[in-house]
Parts: structure tokens; C-alpha cells; sequence
């Protein structure tokens, strides 16, 4: 299984618009951080968790061909803004499937009513096959995925583990009975937006805890401000088996 990150920035992304922070000014690549998402891909199958406003981008990036899905963790902006960008994939392919929470579907379906409409549909706009996500195992091709119920302050948001690798973004809580789900893994990714504590999202010292916890062989950090600091001195202080993510990084999980 490969896993790429295509974004691991917040929600405003690194650089922030206008900002004269110094992480915003940096120019070490690693420190530029689109909205996040990762693009997941074993045998023939290609999924993406989210697809926030850089997804177009994203896509281009990494030369993505063919879409079997997209799997939806939450409803926020920085997560579900590209989902017109399906287009080249509906074009070629047909109806791409999504899956996520029935009220994300619900929401999806407010924000983008022209995609899901089946009467008088106008041509040009792309269609979707919904999955409703409960909290039970379901299949992506031939890969059972099993989500993580979690909660981003008072909005339930769902963490998926795919074999021996698990995603757990947008987290600030997470039930005992749902990190038992997380034992044995090869590879954890876990949001850390900042130092500071936040209401919706683990800080650096929380998803470190988190960590320490479930001990995977190894851990990733992700949905990153540019209060987290610079991209090479965060790395310098973080524990052997942790690592920050970064832009287009690739992992192999066995
Ligand atoms: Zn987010
Ligand atoms: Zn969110």
C-alpha cells in the first residue's frame, strides 16, 4: 500500500494569504502546506481521504489518472471545497463514488445540490454514488476499512484504518472502545495543528500522547499550522518513529 500526502496544512493552508509570519515566508518546501488530504493506493485501487480546495492542484501534482473514491472524514470547508474538481475523473470514468457520514452526504448535498440532482441535471456537472459511512467495517474494492468515531470539538468525524495503516484527522477526542481499533499498526497519521491547546484539534503534546499510546512502529503528523513552526526544527524535537509530514511525501506500508 502506498500512501501519498497531498496536503497536510489547516484549514487556511502554509502560506497563509498575506501573512508576513516567517513560516509563511519560509522557502523551504516543506514548510508550504496545501489543505489536507492523502491519496491511498494498493494493487489496482486509488482513493483519496477528503478532497479540500487545493484538490485540483493535488491531483495535477501527483499525476493522478483514474478516482475509484473519495472517502469524506468531515464536512469542514478544508475538506470537502473541491469536490466540483471531480469533473476530469466523472468525464472518463462515469458516477465516482464518495463515501462519508450520512450527514456529511447531507451537507455535500446542500453545498453542491447541482451535482446530486437527477431531474433536468444541467450537462457539464459531474455525478457521485453515495456510501453512507456507519461506525462498521466497509469495503473499498478489496480492502475492508474500518472507521474511528472521534470528535473535533462537538462534530463527530470519522478516522479510518486501511490494513495495518490508520488516518485519524480533525481529532480532539477519541473513545477507549475506538482506539482499540488502532492496535498493531504499522503506521499512524494523526493531526497536530499547533503548541498551543486548541478546542477542535490535538496540539503537538496531545497527538504525542496519542502516540505514545498506541504505539505504531510509526507515527506521522498532519493538518499543520504555521504555528507549529518551521517544518526542520519541529522534526529535530520529536521522538524517534515520529515524523512531520510534508507535501507529496510517500510511504510504503506493507
Ligand atoms: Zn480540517
Ligand atoms: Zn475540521
Amino acid at each position: 500500500m502506498k500512501v501519498t500526502f497531498l496536503g497536510t496544512g489547516t484549514s487556511q493552508g502554509i502560506p497563509i494569504i498575506g501573512s508576513k509570519h516567517p513560516v509563511c515566508l519560509s522557502e523551504n518546501p516543506k514548510d508550504k502546506r496545501l489543505r489536507v488530504s492523502i491519496l491511498i493506493e494498493w494493487d489496482d485501487y486509488t482513493y483519496v481521504v477528503d478532497c479540500g480546495p487545493d484538490f485540483r492542484q493535488q491531483m495535477i501534482r501527483v499525476n493522478c489518472e483514474r478516482m475509484d473514491g473519495i472517502v469524506f472524514t468531515h464536512e469542514h470547508a478544508d475538506h470537502t471545497a473541491g469536490l466540483d474538481d471531480i469533473r476530469p475523473f466523472f468525464f472518463r470514468q462515469g458516477d465516482i463514488p464518495i463515501y462519508a457520514h450520512k450527514r456529511v452526504l447531507g451537507e455535500l448535498e446542500h453545498r453542491f445540490g447541482y451535482i446530486f440532482e437527477t431531474e433536468n441535471k444541467y450537462p457539464g456537472a459531474p455525478s457521485v454514488v453515495c456510501n453512507e459511512i456507519k461506525n462498521e467495517p466497509f469495503k473499498l474494492g478489496n480492502l475492508e476499512v474500518i472507521p474511528i468515531d472521534g470528535m473535533h470539538y462537538n462534530l463527530q468525524v470519522f478516522g479510518f484504518r486501511f490494513g495495518n495503516f490508520a488516518y485519524l484527522t480533525d481529532m480532539k477526542t477519541i473513545a477507549d472502545k475506538e482506539l482499540k481499533k488502532l492496535k498493531g499498526l504499522e503506521v499512524l497519521v494523526v493531526n497536530a495543528l499547533r503548541i498551543d491547546p486548541h478546542p477542535s484539534h490535538y496540539n503537538l503534546e496531545e497527538a504525542l500522547d496519542l502516540i505514545k499510546k498506541l504505539k505504531p512502529k510509526r507515527a506521522f503528523l498532519t493538518h499543520i499550522s504555521h504555528l507549529l513552526g518551521f517544518h526542520d526544527d519541529v522534526q529535530q524535537s520529536l521522538p524517534d518513529g515520529v515524523f512531520l509530514a510534508y507535501d507529496n511525501l510517500t510511504i510504503t506500508i506493507e
